[in-house]
């Protein structure tokens, strides 16, 4: 999503003020942190990347006293520290929120007129989305934010505090901003929120649509040749949603569902308002409507009060369930939540020895899964070259597995090639092209 929100950002300077984006930081006049809160790691690394380029453009521009760049910060760090932003890196002179980047050229016209520092990082009740310029995303993969913000407040996350309630755009507008993709070159739609199956919107004619009728509707615009989504939360699973993957053919056969833990008690300590159980179901249930649906998840090990014995429930969850691909974090405790104030938080040194375990059975099924793939025909959309110079090829399986692969051809770019895997390796597959371009679908 901040992928997303960054390349609105662009859209929108490009319009407004004809900004271009440059290869280079001391090349550039404006200088953009868009930050993400999650974890305490990646607000220590926006201070130090801050200093880092301030630094940069600084030697670049020896003659000047201060660097004319104008530095911001927006996005859900800025959201949740503000003001302090200032006092850390006096330099940065624009700070804004993740639903308010839709008014940076005011910001940047009043920086311009009045100089000094401005924080915009209001929770905006109005639609951002309304009042930006349209998607001018290219390329083969059309991201599209659908829904945003977060009501379930689990016990460890700030996004709920950073991007604000649950809220859905309109059906309309997102069949608008896919109709655009595709006529610029998308081929991919993917669908994003923070609980993108809690989405819940209404087309012109007043109809309620749950995700599931929203990829409906999807499925049937022109040229829309696959349809992913991601994040789903297991509290918020329909069995609608396991039944279009049987019905619709573009839609991949991918799930993205996490669940942090494989203690139900952890998961109630966490708030999770599932259980171990529940998700267990969803997944035979997903397994059952399109046997070869590719799972993913993400956990949290070391949350306060997790014992070795809830530790050991996780283990065991990643044996029955065996994902094809996962994330997986240290529980980093994050300001103003409630799991930062429990009492039974853990040494570092066991939530990192717990991590290291978890990650080489999640590996290993991972290598595993992907080494299921060799002999197998895949459909694969291409995204780019490989490696420079290395007359590679590199795209996605409908299952989201990398693939590499070589080919003489001069473009591939937004096809979606037929291609036998020959090899599983830990991160990704190698293949060769089909000698035909059979017509494969997702
Ligand atoms: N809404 C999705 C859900 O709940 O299933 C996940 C969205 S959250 C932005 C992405 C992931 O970051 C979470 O699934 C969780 O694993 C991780 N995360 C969130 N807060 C965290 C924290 N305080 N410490 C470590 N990991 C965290
Ligand atoms: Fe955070 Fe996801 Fe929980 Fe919402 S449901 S609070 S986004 S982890």
């Amino acid at each position: 999503m901040n992928d997303y929100d960054a390349a609105r950002i662009v859209d929108l300077l490009r319009a407004s003020h004809g900004y271009q984006p440059v290869e280079q930081p001391e090349q550039a006049d404006l200088i953009i942190f868009n930050t993400c809160h999650i974890r305490e790691k990646a607000e220590d690394k926006l201070f130090s990347e801050l200093g880092r380029l301030h630094k940069l453009v600084q030697m670049a521009h020896p003659t000047l006293k201060t660097s004319q760049t104008l530095f911001a910060v927006g996005g859900c760090v800025a959201q949740a520290v503000g003001q302090e932003i200032f006092r850390r890196a006096p330099f940065v002179q624009l700070v804004f929120g993740p639903q308010t980047y839709h008014r940076l050229p005011t910001m940047l016209d009043r920086l311009a007129r009045e100089g000094g520092q401005i924080v915009d990082a209001e929770i905006a009740p109005e639609s951002k989305f309304d009042e930006l310029p349209h998607n001018q995303g290219s390329g083969p993969i059309g991201s599209v934010t659908v829904q945003e913000g977060c009501n379930k407040f689990c016990a460890f996350c700030v996004v709920p505090f950073t991007r604000g309630r649950e809220w859905s755009r309109p059906v309309a507008a997102i069949l608008d901003e896919i109709t655009r993709l595709v006529a610029q070159g998308a081929v991919e739609i993917q669908l994003l929120g923070q609980n993108v199956n809690a989405y819940e919107g209404l087309d012109p004619s007043g109809l309620h649509h749950d995700l599931a009728l929203l990829i409906r509707r999807v499925a049937l615009l022109p040229g829309v040749e696959r349809i992913r989504f991601v994040t789903s939360h297991p509290a918020d699973m329909t069995d609608e949603l396991v039944e279009i993957f049987a019905d619709i053919p573009q839609l991949c056969p991918y799930f993205h569902l996490p669940i942090q833990s494989g203690s139900n008690r952890i998961l109630d300590r966490m708030g999770r308002g599932h259980t171990v159980e529940n998700y267990l179901e969803w997944v035979n249930k997903l397994r059952q409507a399109a046997p070869d649906i590719a799972i993913a998840s993400d956990f949290i090990v070391g949350f306060p009060g997790e014992t070795e014995a809830d530790f050991q429930e996780t283990l065991d969850l990643v044996e029955t369930v065996s994902f094809d691909h996962a994330y997986s974090f240290c529980f980093s405790s994050r300001p103003g939540t409630q799991a930062a104030s429990l009492p039974d938080q853990l040494p570092a040194a066991v939530s990192t020895a717990r991590l290291a375990i978890l990650q080489e059975r999640l590996n290993a099924h991972q290598l595993q899964r992907n080494q299921n793939r060799v002999g197998r025909l895949e459909a694969v959309l291409v995204e780019g070259a490989a490696k420079k110079g290395s007359g590679e090829w590199t795209g996605r399986t409908p299952g989201f597995r990398k693939v590499n692969f070589p080919a003489a051809a001069t473009n591939l770019v937004g096809q979606i090639v037929p291609v036998r895997i020959t090899e599983g390796l830990p991160n990704s597959l190698r293949g060769i092209m089909e000698p035909t371009f059979l017509p494969v679908r997702p």
